[in-house]
């Protein structure tokens, strides 16, 4: 019983914290109300995103808030029936992005992100998913030579400080790396390490059939469930209740809803995004991700097609889906690529968690013993599923963490 858990949500964090704790010998059910990976951890750009050692910081540009403000652009909207729920986290959020103590969050958040090729690769390879994680990296384009120069600098000051690798194209390079881009742009950054994954859902599921093989047990029920048990924890779910002596929140977006029944509500906001796929016409390719730096949303070569990820859409939890950001991208995304048809009728949704400042929470949550939690990691969530999975897991088992968890512990917000 000591060594046995409840983790508590299967999308990519949930279901890498179980495995890691499965394969130190743990007696581990793994719950989630719906299959493994069909939250967040389902439709998003598919990126394993070792560049990513700078989190997406709060706007501070007056200019760009201006732009944000009037809620017509395709990289970010919300809806204004959400922003006195939100003022108080975004308030946080602006103030964790100010350049002096944004450079301490990015410290705190490189030292995962510098892990992450590896802790999936390591899991990808004997769960037998390791071609799902193509190492073809993504591309960045610009429309001016000023934005390269200054796209140049960033990655250079990445490569120094934190090993990211990249290469600086010019526009004719581009067009050679893209000969289907019907557009001319000054030049791209390729950032030439992280991994494209070609079925994000595909992946999380790959590692949750290697937890089952192992001896894991996948359950459906619900987290809101969860109560005292004893010393330990209790959840029902559809093949009864289930006990163990820890339970991990790894509930996305969602983890607050339960944390707060047990004295501990983080400042947690979502960040909607959507997709929708796309057929390509003739015998077109697309041969790496992309953003396109005017355009503010991301094409991604896919098994199920092109996928059109959005940006940040801010909504009330819970609020029905308006992908008007999907509306705006399409008609630019016609003039980048030459796309065919849409693939799916209506576009799929998901939340990335977020934190105001910009660091997951991995680790106790106070004053409940044997309660831990695995959330808010925002953008890159698919990205540290294992290496969350095995901070955690050390930390559970009292061993030397691989990495200093001091950054993430979930006091900062009791
Ligand atoms: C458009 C978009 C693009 C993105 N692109 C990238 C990218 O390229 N790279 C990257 O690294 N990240 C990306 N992200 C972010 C990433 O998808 C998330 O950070 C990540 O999926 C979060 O994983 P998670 O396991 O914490 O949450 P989720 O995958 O959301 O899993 C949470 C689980 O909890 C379950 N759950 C919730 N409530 C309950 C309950 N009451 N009872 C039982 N179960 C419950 C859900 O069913 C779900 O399975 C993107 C996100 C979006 C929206």
């Amino acid at each position: 019983m000591a060594r046995s858990a409840i983790v508590l949500g299967a999308g990519m964090v949930g279901v890498s914290v179980a495995l890691h704790l499965r394969r130190r010998g743990w007696e581990v059910a793994l719950v989630d109300r719906r299959p493994p990976g069909e939250g967040a951890s389902f439709g998003n750009a598919g990126l394993i995103q070792r560049e990513a050692v700078h989190p997406h910081p709060f706007p501070r540009r007056l200019g760009e808030l201006a732009r944000i403000a009037r809620n017509r652009g395709v990289d970010a909207v919300y809806h204004p029936s959400a922003l006195p729920g939100l003022a108080s986290p975004l308030l946080r959020y602006w103030w964790h992005s100010e350049p002096g103590r944004y450079e301490a969050v990015a410290r705190a958040y490189a030292r995962l992100i510098v892990t992450c090729l590896d802790e999936h690769m390591a899991i990808a390879r004997e769960a037998g998913s390791a071609d799902l994680l193509r190492p073809i990296g993504w591309m960045r384009l610009f429309s001016t030579e000023a934005q390269v120069d200054a796209a140049r600098r960033e990655a250079e000051l990445a490569r120094r400080d934190h090993g990211v690798g990249y290469r600086m194209l010019d526009g004719a390079a581009l067009a050679e790396a893209e000969p289907h881009l019907m557009v001319r742009r000054a030049g791209a950054l390729h950032w030439t390490d992280p991994y494209s994954v070609s079925d994000p859902h595909a992946l999380t599921t790959s590692y949750a059939r290697l937890f089952e093989a192992q001896g894991g047990w996948f359950a459906a029920g619900d987290a809101a469930t969860l109560e005292r048990a004893g010393a330990g924890w209790r959840v029902r779910t559809a093949e009864g209740p289930v006990e163990a002596a820890h339970a991990v929140v790894a509930l996305g977006a969602a983890a607050g809803e339960v944390t707060r029944h047990f004295g501990y509500a983080p400042p947690l906001f979502g960040k909607r995004g959507y997709h929708l796929h796309y057929g390509l016409r003739g015998n077109a390719v697309l041969n790496h991700p992309l953003i396109d730096e005017v355009s503010g949303f991301c094409l991604v070569p896919m098994r199920a097609g092109i996928r059109l990820t959005t940006g940040a859409e801010f909504a009330r939890p819970g609020a029905s889906e308006t992908p008007i950001q999907i509306g705006r991208a399409e008609p630019i995304a016609r003039t980048l690529l030459p796309l065919a048809e849409r693939v799916e009728d209506r576009p799929w949704m998901g939340v990335r968690p977020c934190t105001p400042d910009m660091l997951p929470v991995i680790g106790r949550i106070p004053g409940q013993e044997g309660l831990w939690g695995a959330f808010g990691h925002a953008h890159q969530g698919l990205t540290l599923g294992p290496t969350t999975g095995r901070l955690l897991a050390e930390m559970m088992g009292g061993d030397t963490p691989f990495v200093d968890p001091a950054s993430y512990r979930a006091e900062r917000f009791a």
